[in-house]
């Protein structure tokens, strides 16, 4: 039979996480990915700046460009107040339904609305679909060559108000370099870089946060 490495990601979920638990989730995704088989989660240590940026802004709207296995979504989720909302937006149906079932493992389909389909065609749908105002935190995680027009689209629908927190992965490695150029050279942004490395490597990565000032 054929497996897949996303299968097997959710297989190490619930062979070694606890049901409910969303730390040991993360926890046994992580160990797989270091020690089994690379993905493209976030990862731990990126991780760490990620839940520090949620912890700072305790979010009651977040929007997730690029759900994959729901790596990211777990650990968004898990530290949202209640009554926060998180949309997860994923076009590969494969992943789509990897990550609903390791999102029910840790116990989080409450506070996660996985969306199937590309954020191009959802982005405008936003506020009439799932009666959205504005996003509280935007992570763009999805292919690199999105971040700007989906940014851009973002502005256009009103989906951003002063003080929207845009939360960039991967900026340096793949990088996003038209994405970068535009956020740190628009005054309608204030803009920080943090570094650290490519999940599960040494390689030089980073996180860019990006304030809308309206
Ligand atoms: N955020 C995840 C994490 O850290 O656990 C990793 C996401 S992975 C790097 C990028 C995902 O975005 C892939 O699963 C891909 O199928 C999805 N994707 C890429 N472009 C997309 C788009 N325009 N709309 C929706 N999903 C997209
Ligand atoms: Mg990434």
């Amino acid at each position: 039979t054929q497996s897949t490495r996303p299968q097997r990601l959710l297989n190490a979920v619930q062979k070694n996480a606890t049901r409910g638990d969303p730390r040991s989730v993360v926890k046994a995704i992580d160990d797989f990915c270091r020690h089994k088989e690379w993905a493209m989660n976030v990862g731990d240590e990126k991780g760490c700046i990620l839940d520090s940026v949620v912890s700072e802004i305790n979010p009651a709207a977040v929007l997730e460009l690029g759900t994959y296995c729901g790596y990211s979504t777990v650990r968004i989720a898990r530290l949202l107040p209640p009554h926060a909302k998180l949309i997860t937006l994923e076009f590969n149906p494969d992943f789509a339904a990897i990550a609903r079932q390791v999102i029910a493992w840790a116990g989080l389909e409450e506070k996660v609305q996985l969306v199937e389909g590309a954020s191009g065609d959802w982005i405008p749908k936003m506020k009439e679909q799932f009666g959205i105002t504005t996003f509280d935190l935007v992570f763009l995680d999805h292919w690199k060559d999105r971040y700007l027009p989906d940014t851009k689209l973002m502005e256009e629908c009103g989906l951003l108000r002063k003080g929207s927190v845009l939360l960039a992965d991967n900026v340096i490695c793949p990088g996003t370099p038209d994405y970068l150029e535009y956020i740190r050279s628009s005054p309608r942004y204030e803009s920080r870089y943090f570094k650290s490395h490519l999940e599960y490597t040494k390689v030089e990565d980073g996180l860019e946060k990006s304030v809308f000032k309206g």
